[in-house]
Order: C-alpha cells, then sequence, then structure tokens
C-alpha cells in the first residue's frame, strides 16, 4: 500500500524534474545585416520560474511564434543594449500584445529589465506617434539596472550584470535559476579577460563571436578571442553566435577545434534548441 502510494509521487518528482530543466532556444543568431539564414539577436530561455526573451530584435516576434513558443505569457524581456538589433522588436511586440487578442485576459505584469536609459528609450518612441505602448491589458514594469548589480530577474532566478566594451551603456548578464543552473550571455562585447571570471564554470556560455578573424572594429570579438575566454572560463559548454556573413564560408567545427577547447563549443543557429 505504502509503496503505490509512493511510486506516482516518485514518478512526478522525475517529470518536473526532467519538465524543468533550463530550455535555451536560439530565435536568431545573427547580426543587424539581412542575412537569409540568420535573424537578429534573440534567445529563448525558460526556467523552472518562468521564461525571459535575453535580447529583443525586429524579428523575434514572429520567430517566437514560429517556434510554437508561448510568447502570450512570456515573463520578462532582458535588453542588453540599444542596438536595434537588440532592442527593434520590444515596441512592435508590446504594440501588438496591445492590440492582440491572445494577451487580452492577461493579467500577469511582463517585466523588462535592461541599462539606463530604457524607460527613456521606450517613452520617446511611444511618443514620437502616440501609440499607447504603456497601456498594456496586463501590468508593465522597466527594471533599469546598472553595472555589478545583482537582481531577481524571474522568483527565485538571480541576475547579475556586468559592463562590457561595447557601448556606453552594453551589459553581459549572468542567471541563476532556482535550481543553481547557470548561463552566461555577453550579447555583443569587445574583448575583456573579467568576462571569462564573469562566466567562470557556468552550466552555458553564450558568446558574440561576430568575426572569424582579423576583425575591423575592437568592440566586437573574433574567433581566437572568444576561445581565449572559454578556456579562461572553463565552462561546461559555450555556444558562439552573432556571426556577421563572413562566417558563412567557415567550417565552423574544424576552426574551433584547432584551438582544442575545454568543452564542446556550439555553433548558434537559429533554431537550435539546448536543455541545460
Ligand atoms: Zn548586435
Ligand atoms: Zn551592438
Amino acid at each position: 500500500m505504502l509503496k503505490s502510494r509512493l511510486f506516482p509521487t516518485v514518478l512526478i518528482e522525475l517529470f518536473f524534474c526532467y519538465h524543468w530543466a533550463m530550455k535555451f532556444i536560439v530565435l536568431g543568431c545573427g547580426s543587424a545585416v539581412p542575412h537569409a539564414k540568420r535573424s537578429s539577436s534573440a534567445y529563448w530561455l525558460e526556467t523552472a520560474s518562468g521564461t525571459i526573451l535575453l535580447d529583443f530584435s525586429a524579428a523575434a516576434i514572429h520567430r517566437m511564434a514560429q517556434e510554437n513558443l508561448d510568447w502570450v505569457n512570456l515573463d520578462a524581456i532582458w535588453i542588453s543594449h540599444f542596438h536595434l538589433d537588440h532592442i527593434g522588436g520590444l515596441a512592435p511586440f508590446l504594440f501588438g500584445t496591445r492590440n492582440a487578442p491572445e494577451t487580452a485576459n492577461r493579467t500577469k505584469p511582463l517585466k523588462i529589465f535592461g541599462p539606463q536609459g530604457l524607460e527613456k528609450l521606450i517613452k520617446s518612441f511611444d511618443e514620437a506617434n502616440d501609440y499607447k505602448l504603456f497601456k498594456q491589458p496586463f501590468p508593465l514594469e522597466i527594471r533599469e539596472v546598472g553595472p555589478l548589480e545583482e537582481f531577481e530577474i524571474l522568483p527565485e532566478t538571480n541576475a547579475a550584470v556586468m559592463k562590457t566594451p561595447h557601448t556606453g551603456e552594453s551589459l553581459a548578464i549572468h542567471i541563476r535559476d532556482r535550481e543553481g543552473k547557470t548561463l552566461v550571455y555577453t550579447s555583443d562585447t569587445g574583448f575583456t579577460k573579467a568576462l571569462g571570471a564573469f562566466a567562470r564554470n557556468v552550466d552555458l556560455f553564450v558568446m558574440e563571436c561576430s568575426f572569424f578573424k582579423d576583425k575591423p572594429i575592437e568592440k566586437h570579438l573574433e574567433l581566437a578571442e572568444a576561445m581565449f575566454l572559454t578556456r579562461y572560463a572553463n565552462p561546461k559548454r559555450a555556444m558562439l553566435t552573432h556571426f556577421y556573413a563572413e562566417w558563412d564560408i567557415v567550417d565552423f567545427a574544424e576552426a574551433v577545434k584547432k584551438f582544442t577547447p575545454p568543452c564542446v563549443v556550439f555553433e548558434a543557429q537559429d533554431g537550435v534548441r539546448l536543455e541545460i
């Protein structure tokens, strides 16, 4: 009798353990430049306490729907910086949720986190044509965060951010879910060893690698730098993303192998799904 009572409980626990593994889905692994296979920056992160969209390109609105993701109930949005390939979809999304039948009955808040200046930017866009983006069926909360700040991005899911050498406001984010799984998303960044320390031993290190080699600008990474940071951080797994078209002719696996990385290094592709 005792056995038959316990057995279903164990099964349910196993189901939830499996079901609530953190899931990471690449919506867009390209740059701001139009590309046939790589749309601009957006990543869907599903945790035990809810969902977060990491950056919000213009393409992300429809990419979420294409991937059958529950955008109606999205809990939080992280904006890493204000380049339009990372925020260009936010105002159009709010314009959509304002009018969509799918969100008409939503009551839980949507929280938007990002660097200082985020609220002013959204308001400027809103006021440019009186879009009424802040008049949603549900509460909208905007929270600006500064370098080295720690905050709860979802219930029992903590985030910390680090300044990156890319734009004045750009931030990398470290997320730890309630089960202790960790992820770092650098977004766009130039090289700094501090990123390796910030991502030390994380379960998934998602790093930009805009260029293959001989990068034309300092404010992005190329492969040798990304591989240095991977070695320095020693994550369980790494993923490179934010590719410019020069990557189209590179054999990614061969190129990465030459650096003998300390872990598996995935090439981001739109639609790739990982469990963390
Ligand atoms: Zn970018
Ligand atoms: Zn950028």
